[in-house]
């Protein structure tokens, strides 16, 4: 497994990060102790770079692994918290959960611009804070959009980038790929960290794994790629490919993805609309009294099903 130091953090991470949506309720909803068994093979075998979220639910499963093995990753927590009272209450939960008295990278969820990152200034003063402390060692953003890597790449309290980054540009909201490269690019010049998301689309470009794994892992611009895994076979497939990334097309040319994943909208959906709002790719509709989804659009993230009074939406 090949280490990059991570923008200017001081930290060193593996190529492959853990993406720890999947695993969670808004996805495969593994147990802690299945979960925390996925997440633990990954550590095993060299992965030591694990991203999260609030919203994911997964920090006992992060925990549980770091139990089993005795080992410690660098964590990414990312949180929607605009004001102070709700950047501590994350950063509190993320750190009780986790039996954490720091973490490494905390980061402001789904910015979109200039302007959604001074909406959060008062959060982002309070992790800047923590971080004079020594509790939080990096600060930074997660981003669908390519107007907020260029923000956050001219502004020098923001350490660390975690921009959608896939071969068709799938789920970027304002451009394409190759904006993203050049925003990117600027970032990178500037000393921030940056691990791409969603290398696959969140499921959709999996018919074309190879081009996508060649793809990502060649933009020289990403320290690392966060990638979901749900099982044991898919890290040690993942990690098997990272560890030698020169001959993975030719290991994977003839994988065929098996699992291909889709939303799902339940019977009992009250039609009450709160998805289509939550939904930033513009997926969902409400049109003849029944939710649609465009799965062009769709990227799999599960957001929408955190919105969801009824639980009536899901990916399998
Ligand atoms: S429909 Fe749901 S899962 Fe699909 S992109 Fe929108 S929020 Fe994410
Ligand atoms: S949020 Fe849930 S209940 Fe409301 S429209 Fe969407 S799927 Fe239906």
């Amino acid at each position: 497994m090949e280490y990059r130091e991570l923008g200017n953090t001081g930290l060193i991470v593996s190529r492959l990060c853990f993406g720890g949506l999947v695993i969670g309720p808004l996805q495969k909803n593994l147990s802690v102790e299945e979960g925390g068994e996925v997440i633990a093979e990954a550590l095993r075998l060299g992965v030591n770079f694990i991203d999260t979220a609030d919203l994911y639910n997964t920090y006992q499963h992060i925990k549980r692994a770091i139990d089993i093995t005795g080992i410690t990753p660098v964590i990414a927590s990312k949180s929607y918290a605009y004001d102070i009272e709700g950047a501590k209450k994350t950063v509190d939960r993320a750190l009780t959960e986790l039996g954490m008295d720091k973490i490494d990278c905390f980061l402001m969820h789904e910015q979109e611009s200039e302007h959604t990152i001074r909406g959060h200034r008062e959060a982002l003063e309070y992790y800047l804070e923590l971080k004079k402390q020594g509790v939080i060692k990096a600060v930074g953003i997660s981003t669908h959009h390519i107007a907020a890597v260029r923000a956050a790449a001219k502004t020098p309290e923001i350490d660390v980038i975690h921009p959608i980054t896939n071969i068709n540009g799938l789920g970027i909201c304002d451009g394409t790929m190759e904006e993203m490269l050049e925003a990117l690019k600027e970032a990178y010049d500037n000393g921030k960290a940056i691990y791409g998301m969603k290398p696959f689309g969140g499921g959709n470009l999996l018919h074309s794994f190879k081009d996508c794994l060649e793809f990502v892992t060649s933009i020289p611009y990403l320290h690392s790629i966060a990638l979901g895994m749900q099982s044991i076979e898919e890290v040690r497939m993942n990690v098997e490919l990272f560890n030698d990334l020169k001959n993975a097309g030719e290991k994977i040319k003839d994988y065929q993805p098996v699992n291909k994943k889709a939303l799902h909208v339940d019977f009992w959906c009250e039609k009450c609309g709160k998805c289509v709002r939550r939904c930033k790719q513009n997926a969902l509709s409400l049109e003849n009294g029944k939710i649609s989804v465009d799965y062009e659009k769709c990227v799999l993230c599960g957001y929408c099903s955190s919105s969801c009074p009824a639980f009536a939406l899901k990916i399998y």
